[in-house]
């Protein structure tokens, strides 16, 4: 590829959150299907759908894990788009690779190890920048949102599909539940790891709500911010453009 990778200081968060993808790596796809029930794939083609991705068009999917929707972002570009598989973790971008390139897509995609506060494209690049559960992640959440920002061509747009608050109190609380029960239990029974899970069900109820993260996108500078609930509002599509 022709981007290279920009170094930042790691963090205690970044270290942490290094550990647990590298450490589901080759697990991940599985898990995602038993713990969200086979939904997430509904969450993303929501997602494809909204992102009014056109043929010739360039797309970054930042923290693509192991590629969902880097493949469709890929099938709807054509020949003269450009696609970019970009995350920070070795492990889960090589499990990507090896995934988009049994799947057809050689030559496809480009993959990058970046960070998505520091990254290393140009400003005013993309038609779209999606970011799938991987903001949560993310130690300077700010920081990413004004890199998301800087990549984005002037009318482009930034995605970003994450879990969320859900609107009904009772759903919020079995879903707490589930999150410190079911998770970190599947984990240990299918990926022999339950601490990641317990993480991620940390993480889950340690992010912004709806409302919070609309208004941090539209501090970093984007406009026309909007967000979509899913189930109930476990999960967010929050969408803004960039001026
Ligand atoms: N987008 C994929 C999906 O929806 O299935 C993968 C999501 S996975 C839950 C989160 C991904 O975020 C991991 O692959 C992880 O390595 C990546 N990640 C975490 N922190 C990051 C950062 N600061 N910059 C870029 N990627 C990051």
């Amino acid at each position: 590829t022709h981007f290279g990778y920009r170094e930042v200081p790691k963090q205690e968060k970044a270290k942490h959150v290094g550990q647990v993808f590298s450490s589901v790596a080759s697990r991940y796809d599985l898990m995602n299907d038993l713990m969200s029930m086979g939904i997430h794939r509904l969450w993303k083609r929501f997602t494809i759908e909204l992102s009014s991705v056109r043929p010739g068009h360039r797309i970054l999917d930042i923290a693509g894990g192991t590629g969902d929707l880097t493949m469709q972002f890929a099938d709807r570009v054509g020949t003269e788009g450009e696609v970019v598989l970009a995350d920070i973790n070795q492990e889960m971008l090589e499990v990507g690779r090896d995934r988009l390139i049994d799947r057809g897509y050689a030559g496809r995609v480009d993959y990058v190890q970046a960070n998505a506060e520091c990254l290393p494209f140009p400003d005013n690049y993309f038609n779209a920048v999606s970011i799938a559960f991987g903001l949560r992640n993310v130690t300077d959440q700010n920081l990413a949102l004004r890199e998301m920002t800087r990549v984005l061509k002037p009318g482009g747009k930034l995605l970003i599909l994450e879990f969320s608050k859900p609107v009904n109190p009772l759903l919020n609380k079995a879903y707490d539940t589930y999150s410190f029960t079911a998770l970190p239990l599947m984990g240990r029974l299918v990926a022999g790891d339950s601490e990641s899970y317990q993480y991620l069900a940390e993480s889950i109820r340690m992010h912004p709500d709806q409302e919070t993260l609309k208004g941090m996108m539209e501090e970093a500078g984007l406009v026309q911010c909007k967000y979509h609930n899913m189930t109930g509002g476990i999960v967010a599509l929050h969408a803004g453009i960039k001026p």
